[in-house]
C-alpha cells in the first residue's frame, strides 16, 4: 500500500508507537501482535510486505485451527455435560467423516442434528424436542430421548428393520455413538432416511 495512503499511515505510526512502548494496548496492532505472538509468528506484526505476509498466512491459518481444536478438546474433556461429544470426535485432526460423503444436504442436516443437538430437530418447519419425558408415542414407559428413538421405540421398530437392522444395528454395533459415526455413504443414506421418516411419522401423531 502507498505510503500517502490514510490506512499505511495509521499502520505506521501505531507500529512506531507499539516499538517505542511495548506495554501499549488496545489497538487493533497490538491484538494482531498478540494473534502473532501466540502462533510463534511475531515478526509478522511488523510485516510491511503483502507478499511475504501472504505466503505465512497457510502457516498461520493451520496454527490457529491447530490451536482453536485443541482448546475445543479440552473444554470437552473437562466438561461433565458435553463429554458425549468425545465419542463422535475423530482421533486425528480431520473433519467428521459424514461431512466430506456425497449426500443430499438435507441429509447431511439431519445426520449433523443427531450429532450435535442431542435430541433436538427442526425438520421440515417442525421442532422436534426429545427431552427425556415420557414417550407418548409407545407404551413402553420409557424416556424419549434420541437413544429412544433410534434403538427402542416400538413405533418405530417397521423402520428400524428396514433402515438399520442388521447393517447399522447389528450385535457389535448397537451403541448410539457407533450409529453416529457414520463412515460410508450407505450408511449415511439408511440412517438419514430412518431419522426423516421417524421425524414425519412423530409429527403425524403428534398432530393428530
Ligand atoms: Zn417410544
Amino acid at each position: 500500500m502507498e505510503q500517502s495512503r490514510y490506512p499505511r499511515i495509521c499502520f505506521e505510526a501505531l507500529k512506531a508507537e507499539n516499538i517505542s512502548n511495548p506495554n501499549l494496548t488496545y489497538s487493533w496492532t497490538d491484538q494482531m501482535r498478540n494473534i502473532f505472538d501466540e502462533f510463534g509468528l511475531s515478526f509478522l506484526s511488523l510485516e510491511t510486505d503483502i507478499s511475504s505476509f501472504l505466503s505465512n498466512c497457510p502457516s498461520l491459518l493451520t496454527k490457529m485451527f491447530d490451536g482453536l481444536r485443541q482448546t475445543d478438546i479440552a473444554s470437552v474433556n473437562k466438561s461433565t455435560k458435553y463429554g458425549y461429544y468425545n465419542f463422535l470426535t475423530p482421533e486425528l485432526p480431520i473433519s467428521a467423516h459424514y461431512l466430506s460423503l456425497k449426500i443430499p444436504h438435507r441429509k447431511a442436516v439431519i445426520i449433523a442434528q443427531a450429532r450435535l443437538n442431542k435430541g433436538q430437530f427442526y425438520h421440515n418447519k417442525f421442532s422436534h424436542i426429545l427431552d427425556g419425558s415420557i414417550c407418548t408415542l409407545c407404551n413402553m414407559q420409557k424416556n424419549e430421548t434420541l437413544e429412544h428413538l433410534i434403538l427402542e421405540c416400538r413405533v418405530f421398530k417397521y423402520r428400524r428393520v428396514k433402515y438399520l437392522m442388521p447393517d447399522i444395528i447389528g450385535e457389535e454395533s448397537d451403541k448410539l455413538e457407533q450409529i453416529l459415526n457414520v463412515e460410508d455413504e450407505a450408511h449415511a443414506n439408511l440412517l438419514a432416511d430412518y431419522l426423516i421418516s421417524c421425524l414425519e411419522e412423530r409429527r403425524f401423531i403428534l398432530e393428530q
